[in-house]
């Protein structure tokens, strides 16, 4: 029998009702928490929408890879946070910091200078790509803004790129002194901030050109997250996410939506995980286990001043210590902690250790690594919010055990 259009309509087959039923709930009044829009394609009223949306002439949303709402409130409260004219939020932190490199280091001529004690992926990246690729690649120590300068001056890279904290010995980027440099020799300077996040240190308002941030660490906060994000003016910024978006490697709608959750704690978070990790720190630096703690809080540490002005809210959870003994003693040490983790990541609410030899600096030389002062010894805690005396408390019951197991 065949089905007229009349009752096609009086009764719509369930293979069309599967498709279309359900009305979408849009409220007047916004949700105060943000919904989440889990969706890759939006509908266009007709093609005259399509060209206005396109032209930019109205707000629209295009495709999945082109962004959604989610990755765009994520990215405008990071701008914010920075002080930025705009961000673009990228699908890790690789995908952030390879953006804006390769957009700053296309216009034309010029090659790339960096600290030399870059996380290890960074590195990678610029080895394997870059410098196979042609670009001139050249390490400085970062540290020393003479050295730099002179580099500046030997190399006329288009880009210097620094990473506000270093990993693990949390050498401190005289930010302000490297902007100014650069300015001078007209290079872009680009900071991973990773480890310092917008509560802590506001790259941009210290003359840096740019911002980039592995998004999964502190601003996600809760080791749950994959994603980046780069700030700083729209003309360096806007290439960087057109970009990422021809690459598909833009921020995904749900890690958006989980960074951005974790954001609202950023202060809070950060504030104690300063606080922890000072106290922490303080405690490694009297045992006799440990042959030297590296946190900017201590006095000892050769940028305690340059920190104490750059940082005044303190400088986060990360800290660095050698342990007396090296790899036998790092192994048992590790055996013995309770609730503090090794994973290779950092920045979650727990307190979390990780052995710089075996994990970040895995693959630089032996040789290398100690010239970097990365010894077999070397531990990274990434202090995390619970009570400090409780994460002491761990490390000391890790202490007595190679004490017991000395003795044994
Ligand atoms: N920058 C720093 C300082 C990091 O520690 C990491 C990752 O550990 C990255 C960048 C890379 O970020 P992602 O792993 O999100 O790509």
């Amino acid at each position: 029998m065949w089905i007229t259009p009349e009752a096609l309509l009086r009764e719509p087959h369930p293979e069309t009702l599967a498709v279309h039923a359900g009305t979408l709930d849009t409220p007047v009044n916004p949700a105060s928490s943000p919904p989440l829009y889990q969706a890759s394609s939006y509908e266009f009223e007709d093609l005259d929408e399509v060209e206005r949306v396109y032209a930019g002439a109205v707000p629209g949303r295009i495709y999945g890879r082109y962004g959604g709402p989610n990755g765009a409130q994520f990215e405008s409260a990071v701008a914010e946070l920075e002080g930025a004219e705009s961000a673009a939020g990228a699908a890790a932190g690789m995908s952030a910091i390879d953006a804006v490199l390769a957009t700053l280091l296309a216009r034309g001529g010029g090659g790339l200078l960096a600290g030399r004690e870059l996380y290890g992926g960074t590195a990678a990246l610029v080895e394997n790509d870059y410098r196979k690729a042609g670009v001139p690649v050249h390490f400085v120590d970062q540290s020393d803004v003479g050295a730099v300068r002179a580099a500046l001056a030997a190399h006329r890279p288009k880009v210097l790129y620094v990473e506000a904290l270093t990993n693990p010995l949390l050498h401190v980027a005289d930010v302000p002194g490297l902007a100014a440099a650069a300015r001078e020799a007209g290079a872009a300077l680009v900071v991973d901030a990773t480890f310092a996040t917008p509560f802590l240190l506001r790259p941009l308002e210290h003359g840096a050109d740019a911002v980039v941030h592995s998004v999964g660490k502190y601003l996600g906060g809760h080791g749950d997250v994959g994603a980046g994000v780069l700030a700083g003016r729209a003309e360096l910024v806007e290439p960087a996410r057109a970009y990422l978006v021809r690459r598909g490697a833009g921020i995904a709608h749900f890690e958006a939506w989980l960074a951005l959750r974790g954001l609202r704690t950023l202060a809070l978070r950060m504030e104690r995980h300063s606080v922890n990790a000072r106290a922490v720190a303080a405690f490694l630096a009297e045992r006799p286990e440990v042959l030297g703690v590296a946190h900017p809080s201590l006095p000892g540490h050769p940028q305690h001043a340059l920190a104490s002005r750059l940082y005044p809210r303190g400088t986060g959870g990360m800290l660095a210590f050698e342990l007396r003994g090296g790899l036998p003693s790092v192994e048992r040490f590790v055996r013995g902690l309770k609730t503090i983790a090794v994973v290779h990541s950092l920045g979650e609410v727990a307190t979390t250790i990780s052995h710089p030899p075996s994990a970040s600096h895995r693959f630089i030389a032996p040789d290398a690594r100690a010239g970097l002062g990365v010894g077999e010894g070397t531990l990274r805690l990434s202090t995390g919010i619970e009570a400090a005396a409780d994460i002491i408390a761990d490390l000391a019951g890790a202490f007595a055990g190679l004490h017991e197991r000395a003795r044994a």
